[in-house]
């Protein structure tokens, strides 16, 4: 049996409560596979800052370099609302991120057929959408220097920098390629390369590496004809690449065709490393009351195994195994709409669904 450390870092809210269900699966389905799953629960952010005064400590820091993958859960609450920037819990994420240097930011947006009537839009423009969306997650304008606010002739202004250089386009771009190779074969990167110069860095950077993947189709797209493509016929992507700010609102975009906040993971990695979350909040007005969607939570799992863990299979069943209780009913209170054949569950129940699924569906490999 293989043994695999990784760090679980729950947090605030409901984050403890859907990674809990996460990390019961994780083990149950990673043994399947012959790997023993280590894994260390560290406080982080509000929790941390309770404990420790600070939402993370170099020493949990060090932990998580050393694990190289991380589950996190969600950090924040009103309660730590007025601290001091740095003493925030969202001042810890953006230091782990910083630190594991996770430079690409995966965003799978899929529509289960099961929740196609939880979108606003309709279910024959969303029927087989299964989008990957790579953001560039360490450059660009967010970070782009300089950066200023100055003052002409009496009239304040400022200036921020979108920047690219080659290697950080190539290493984001690769990860797109690497990916497409393990879906659909099919690349289509986003830019305003008929405006930015930046932008015309990006493309080019992007067609020199596609030479590297003949496997993989390279087609490109300008972002406002994108943001407008997302919604028109969100099932002609398979892998979208792009910077950082076009990244950030394309992926908000598409997270509105899946219907639901608590269905969504997200995994940003960077070399070894891999930091694996939901992209919704610790959602302070549920927690504690048992009713929080793990999904997400158990979908940023399937991630891990399939990015960091390189066990394909296990990702692929964490994820039929998501698609199997949709198709049981069972809703928590964030996707429940009294369709018929659902029923309101909460947290527990999907996690003991989950595992009668996954403890049926795989023959045991030792
Ligand atoms: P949120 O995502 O926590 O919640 C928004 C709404 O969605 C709430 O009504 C919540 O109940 C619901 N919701 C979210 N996840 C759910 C789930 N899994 N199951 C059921 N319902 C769910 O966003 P918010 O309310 O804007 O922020 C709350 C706190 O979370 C803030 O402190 C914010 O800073 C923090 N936050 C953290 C992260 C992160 O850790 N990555 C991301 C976003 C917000």
């Amino acid at each position: 049996m293989n043994r695999v450390e990784i760090v679980a870092l729950p947090g605030d809210g409901i984050g403890p409560e859907v990674t809990s269900v996460a990390v019961d699966l994780l083990k149950v389905v990673c043994k399947q596979y012959n790997t023993e799953l280590i894994v260390t629960e560290l406080p982080f952010g509000g929790t941390c800052y309770e404990e420790y005064g600070s939402p993370v400590t170099e020493e949990i820091l060090d932990k998580c370099i050393k694990a190289k993958f991380v589950l996190l859960g969600a950090v924040g609450g009103p309660q730590w609302d007025d601290l001091n920037p740095d003493k925030r819990p969202e001042a810890a994420l953006l230091q782990l991120r910083k630190e594991l240097g996770v430079f690409a930011n995966l965003r799978p947006i899929n529509v289960y057929p099961a929740l196609s009537s939880a979108s606003s839009l309709k279910k024959e423009i969303l029927d087989g959408t299964d989008i990957l969306i790579v953001r560039e997650l360490t450059g660009g304008i967010y970070f782009g220097k300089p950066r200023y606010t100055s003052e002409e002739n009496g009239d304040p202004f400022s200036v921020d920098t979108m920047k690219y250089s080659r290697s950080e386009v190539r290493r984001v771009a690769k990860v797109a390629f690497e990916a497409a190779r393990l879906r659909d074969g099919r690349v289509c990167s986003v830019d305003k390369a008929n405006v930015l110069e930046s932008s015309r860095m990006w493309r080019k950077s992007v067609i020199e590496l596609s030479e590297e993947y003949p496997d993989v189709e390279l087609t490109h797209m300008l972002v406002d004809n994108c943001a407008m493509q997302i919604i028109r016929q969100p099932t002609q992507f398979d892998v979208m690449v792009t910077g950082n700010l076009f990244g950030d609102i394309l992926s908000d975009a598409a997270s509105m065709l899946t219907g639901s906040l608590g269905m969504l993971p997200s995994a940003s990695i960077g070399g070894e490393n891999g930091l694996y979350e939901p992209v919704h909040g610790s959602a302070p007005d549920i927690a504690g009351k048992g009713v929080a969607n793990p999904l997400a939570a158990v979908a940023s799992a399937a991630l891990l195994c399939r990015y960091s863990l390189k066990l394909e299979a296990a990702a692929q069943q964490i994820e039929s195994a998501i698609i199997s209780v949709l198709e049981q009913g069972l809703r928590t209170a964030d996707l429940f709409t009294e369709e018929p054949g659902t029923k309101l569950v909460g947290t527990e129940e999907i996690a003991t669904a989950l595992m009668e699924i996954v403890g049926k569906s795989v023959p045991q490999t030792d």
